[in-house]
C-alpha cells in the first residue's frame, strides 16, 4: 500500500530433489540440537539452510551471487546488508544484523526459502525495497538470530497495455516502475481548475511549467534540471542515505492559529542542516469516496490531511528524537483522537512493538493497530490468524494473530 506521491518527499529522506533419509535425519538431528540441546554454530545452520534449498527447488543457485555470511566475505554481507537500506539510523555496528543473507534469484526460491526457515525454525525477513521507516525488513530486534530474504534480484516489470495490467516482481524499484511513464494533464486544465476551486490564488499560465508525469519524478526527486530520465532505472540513489525518525498524524479540524504558532515555534528549534520538515498531504478528494472496509487503509472520509513529521538522526540522534517526540506531544490537541490515528507506511515504533513471538501480542498490537487500521485491524488479525497461524511473517509491528 503506497501512495503515489512516494517520491514527493524531499530528496535527502532520501527444485525438487527426493530427499535422501540420512539427510532428513541430519536435519532432524540439527533442528532438535539447536532448540533443546545446545545451540548449534551459525555455521552448520547455513549449511543446513542450503542444503535444504536444495531439496525444495529444482532452480539452481550459485552460492556466489545468492549466499552472503559474515564468515565468507565480511566486507560483501555488509556490502549487501546496506544496498537497498534506505535508513541509515538502522545501519549502526550496535544493531543486530543477519546471520546470513539470501537473494534468491527464482520465484521457486522464494517459497524454498520460506519452507527451510520454517523447517530449521530460522526467523525470516523478507526485504523489497528496503524503505520501511523502522527498517524492519532488515533489522529485527526481537529475535536476534535471523536470515534476511533480499528480493533484490527479483525485478521483473510486465505491462501490458492491451488489458491494462501491470506484473511487477517485489525487488523492481518505484523507478524502474515509473519509467514506463503516463501522462495527467496540461496547464490549460490546471488553470481551469483552479480558477474555480481557488480563484483567490490567482494562479497564471506563467506559474506552471508543463512537463509528462515522468519528468516530474525526477523534478520531485529534486534530480539536477534537464537530468535523463533513464537516471531513474540506477538503482542506487545518487543522494545517498539519509538517517532519520518519522512520525505521522492524521487531522480531522483545521488547526487553530495556537496550534500553527507552536508548530513554528517547534520548527524554528530544530534547523540544523538538513533540517527538519512536515509534510503535509491533502486528502478528501476520490479517496474519500471509497469505503473505509474496502482495503486496509481505513483513513478515508472526514480526513482533510496527513502530517509527515521527520527530522535528521546523523548528528544527535537522541536529541532530535526528543525534538520530534515533543511535537507529536505538543499536536495532541489538532488531530485525530481515539484513537489517535497514524500512517502504516510511515511506520513509528514509538507507538507499540511486539515482543518475540508470543500470542501476547494481540493486546498490545490493538494499540498501534487500530491507529494504522481503524476497524479494519480486527479482520486482518482474522485473516492473519487463518493464513498465518504459525506467525511465520513477522516483525516488530507485524499483525498478530488472536491469542487461543
Ligand atoms: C525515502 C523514503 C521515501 C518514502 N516516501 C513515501 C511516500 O511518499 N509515500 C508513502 O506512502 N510511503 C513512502 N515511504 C515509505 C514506503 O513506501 C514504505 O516503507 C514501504 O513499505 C516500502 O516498501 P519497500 O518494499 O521498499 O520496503 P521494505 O523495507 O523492503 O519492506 C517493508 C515491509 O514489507 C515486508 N515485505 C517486503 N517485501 C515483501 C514481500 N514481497 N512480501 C511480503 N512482505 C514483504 C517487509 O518485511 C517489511 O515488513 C518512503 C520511504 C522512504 C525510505
Amino acid at each position: 500500500m503506497v501512495e503515489s506521491s512516494q517520491h514527493n518527499l524531499p530528496a535527502r529522506m532520501r527444485v525438487s530433489k527426493s530427499l535422501p533419509m540420512i539427510s532428513y535425519i541430519l536435519v532432524l538431528a540439527l533442528y532438535f540440537s539447536f532448540y533443546t540441546i545446545t545451540p548449534i554454530s551459525s555455521h552448520s545452520l547455513q549449511d543446513g539452510f542450503i542444503k535444504c534449498l536444495h531439496k525444495n527447488t529444482y532452480v539452481d543457485f550459485p552460492l556466489d551471487k545468492t549466499f552472503f555470511t559474515p564468515e565468507r566475505n565480511a566486507s560483501t554481507f555488509i556490502e549487501v546488508i546496506e544496498s537497498t537500506a534506505q535508513n541509515s539510523r538502522f545501519l549502526t555496528k550496535s544493531l543486530p544484523k543477519p546471520s546470513f543473507i539470501f537473494k534468491p534469484i527464482h520465484e521457486s526460491h522464494v517459497q524454498a526459502s520460506i519452507i527451510c526457515s520454517k523447517k530449521l525454525r530460522i526467523h525470516l525477513r523478507v526485504r523489497s525495497g528496503g524503505h520501511d521507516f523502522e527498517g524492519v525488513s532488515y533489522v529485527s530486534q526481537i529475535e536476534t538470530s535471523f536470515l534476511l530474504l533480499d528480493l533484490s534480484k527479483l525485478r521483473k516489470i510486465k505491462v501490458n497495455i492491451e488489458d491494462n495490467s501491470a506484473w511487477v516482481q517485489a525487488g523492481a524499484t518505484l523507478g524502474e516502475l515509473y519509467y514506463r511513464g503516463q501522462f495527467l494533464g496540461g496547464k490549460g486544465t490546471l488553470i481551469e481548475v483552479m480558477n474555480k476551486g481557488f480563484p483567490e490564488l490567482g494562479l497564471t499560465l506563467k506559474d506552471c511549467t508543463e512537463m509528462s508525469w515522468i519528468e516530474t519524478i525526477l523534478f520531485n526527486g529534486e534530480f539536477p534540471t534537464n537530468t535523463p530520465i533513464k537516471a531513474l532505472l540506477q538503482v542506487k540513489s545518487p543522494f545517498g542515505k539519509p538517517s532519520f525518525k518519522s512520525k505521522s498524524d492524521i487531522v480531522k479540524e483545521p488547526i487553530p492559529v495556537l496550534g500553527l504558532k507552536g508548530i513554528f515555534k517547534r520548527m524554528l528549534q530544530d534547523q540544523e542542516q538538513p533540517a527538519s520538515f512536515l509534510a503535509w498531504t491533502p486528502y478528501g478528494g476520490a479517496m474519500a469516496k471509497v469505503p473505509e472496509s474496502k482495503i486496509p487503509f481505513p483513513h478515508r472520509n472526514g480526513t482533510i490531511f496527513k502530517i509527515l513529521y521527520n527530522t535528521d538522526t546523523e548528528k544527535k540522534p537522541t536529541r532530535h528524537i526528543n525534538w520530534i517526540r515533543d511535537l507529536y506531544s505538543f499536536m495532541t490537541p489538532y488531530v485525530s483522537s481515539n484513537p489517535r490515528q497514524s500512517y502504516v507506511n510511515y511506520r513509528d515504533l514509538d507507538l507499540g512493538k511486539n515482543t518475540k513471538n508470543t500470542k501476547a501480542n494481540y493486546e498490545k498490537a490493538q494499540i498501534w493497530g487500530t491507529k494504522y487500521f481503524k476497524d479494519n485491524f480486527e479482520r486482518l488479525v482474522r485473516i492473519k490468524s487463518k493464513v498465518d497461524p504459525g506467525n511465520i511473517f513477522r516483525h516488530e509491528q507485524s499483525i498478530p494473530t488472536f491469542p487461543v
